[in-house]
């Protein structure tokens, strides 16, 4: 077995969380030596050589969005982080400035909290007196379910940037071709628009009435999907994938829907949603809603042990329950926030509990929308949502027990952004339904 390496503080994953832990960790104080981030992303199908290369934190939302666009594609190191929140690029050197270890290309596969040892693939040990699991999700794949031939080729998925690199070269390889999108979450809702923007002939299926039904109502999402078939994608719903056939070199040629009907595909992504990578610490942890259960410091039920981002189900101050949030911001501000109580810890200072607002956005095509707060209760459309308008611009208020508590905007200016952000927070009184939608942002404007 390899030597062991001792750290005062490791983050295991060098992802979004990861990235901003060092940030903070360097502001707030770290001696050299005192803390390493693990991490087993490495770019290992670029056409770039050499190979693998290891990769430092970076913005992930980049992956399913600038990655892939057909003229001056984002590339590393432009994204790393913290550039998506409008900091500092931390680029490799950075780490070795401040006397931070970045172990990369490492994947850890055992996790004994007990005696604060992981254990990597090749045998190396690492131990520690504070932990933070940074681990991230992975994706949901077709396969799991034993989805007839879903091992086919370019049968594709998107979490790290292998994967990324891996759509990449099916775009370039397979110009003017047909792409099937599985999935009609914002992951496939990007992926359609980038797979057109690279001229593929685009369809998208899914099961449920209307895409983002998470988060989208029947009409928020019908300007989108009207939007998309004005740009030539074709949409299938009420219905899903259960079987792909592929030809004799095992290439995927099309897609079998449950109901009966084929479509021709020489590439498919999947982007079905994601499980928190919470394996490794299976029964040495408490548990909640399926991911790791923290307080509003996102300390584990195990001392020193501390969890963010995707993996951790925090408790939300704002609405008084328990969730877990697999958002780009998030995973930034739930890293800020566990840092700067295991100093605040180390040095009795007092650091207030973790007061989240929810907030979503994503970009694709032209459009770009912004989210805060709650989706519950009835939803107020405003605005002008008809998807054949120069410059459409329309939101949505969602009201429950007569206050208002979310707030949805499709191409708000920052000011418009930063008055629905104040709206959910404050949750004002709502007006009647017709009085909000006749108001519009200038009831947001008003807070
Ligand atoms: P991650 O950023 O996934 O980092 C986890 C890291 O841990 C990875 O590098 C992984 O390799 C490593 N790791 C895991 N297990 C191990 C192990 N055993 N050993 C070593 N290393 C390990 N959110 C938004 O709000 N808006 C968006 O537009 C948006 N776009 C997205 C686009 C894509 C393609 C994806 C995949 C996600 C997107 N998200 C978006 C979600 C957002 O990126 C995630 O919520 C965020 O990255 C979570 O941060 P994290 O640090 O918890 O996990």
């Amino acid at each position: 077995m390899a030597s062991g390496k001792h750290f005062k503080y490791v983050v295991l994953g060098g992802g979004v969380s990861g990235g901003y832990a060092a940030r903070e960790f360097a502001k707030q104080g770290v001696q050299p030596g005192e803390l390493a981030i693990i991490s087993k992303e490495a770019v290992r199908n670029s056409p770039f050589p050499p190979l693998p290369s290891p990769v430092a934190p970076y913005e992930r939302p980049a992956l399913s969005k600038a990655y892939l666009f057909p003229q001056n594609p984002a590339r590393l190191p432009g994204f790393h982080v913290c550039v998506g929140s409008g900091g500092e690029r931390l680029l490799p050197e950075w780490y070795s400035e401040k006397g931070i270890e970045l172990i990369l290309s490492t994947e850890i596969v055992k996790a004994d909290l007990a005696s604060k040892t992981l254990t990597s693939a090749a045998g190396a040990t690492f131990t520690y007196e504070i932990l933070l699991i940074a681990t991230g999700s992975s994706v949901i794949k077709l396969s799991d379910f034993g989805t007839q031939g879903a091992d086919s080729n370019n049968i594709l998925y998107l979490r790290e940037i292998d994967d990324a690199d891996n759509l990449y070269a099916a775009i370039q390889a397979k110009k003017g071709g047909k792409a099937v999108v599985v999935g009609g979450g914002y992951i496939g809702l990007e992926l359609s628009a980038v797979l057109k923007m690279n001229d593929l002939d685009v369809t998208m299926v899914f099961p449920e009435p209307w895409c983002m039904p998470r988060l989208f109502t029947a009409e928020i999402a019908a300007f989108y999907e009207s939007y998309y078939t004005n740009k030539g994608v074709k949409i299938v719903k009420g219905t899903v994938a259960i079987g792909f056939d592929a030809d004799a070199n095992g290439d995927v040629t099309a897609v079998k829907l449950k109901d009966g009907s084929v479509l021709e595909a020489d590439i498919v992504v999947v982007g079905v949603g994601g499980r928190p990578l919470t394996t490794l610490f299976k029964g040495q942890v408490a548990e909640e809603k399926g991911g790791i259960k923290t307080d509003a410091f996102f300390e584990t039920s195990v001392p020193g042990v501390y969890a963010v981002g995707d993996v951790a189900t925090f408790p939300m101050k704002i609405y008084n329950d328990e969730r877990r949030v697999e958002h780009v911001d998030h995973s930034r501000k739930s890293a800020e926030q566990a840092v700067k109580a295991i100093k605040g810890k180390e040095a009795g200072s007092a650091v207030e509990e973790y007061d989240y607002l929810p907030y979503f956005y994503s970009r694709s095509f032209d459009l770009s929308w912004q989210f805060y707060g709650d989706n519950v209760g009835d939803a107020i459309l405003f605005g002008d949502a008809d998807p054949s308008s120069a410059k459409p611009k329309f939101g949505s208020y969602w009201v429950k027990d007569g206050k208002c508590v979310g707030a949805f905007l499709e191409g708000g200016s920052p000011d418009e952004n930063t008055a629905i952000t104040k709206l959910a927070r404050a949750q004002p009184p709502a007006t009647s339904p017709d009085e909000l939608k006749a108001a519009g942002l200038q009831f947001a404007s008003k807070i």
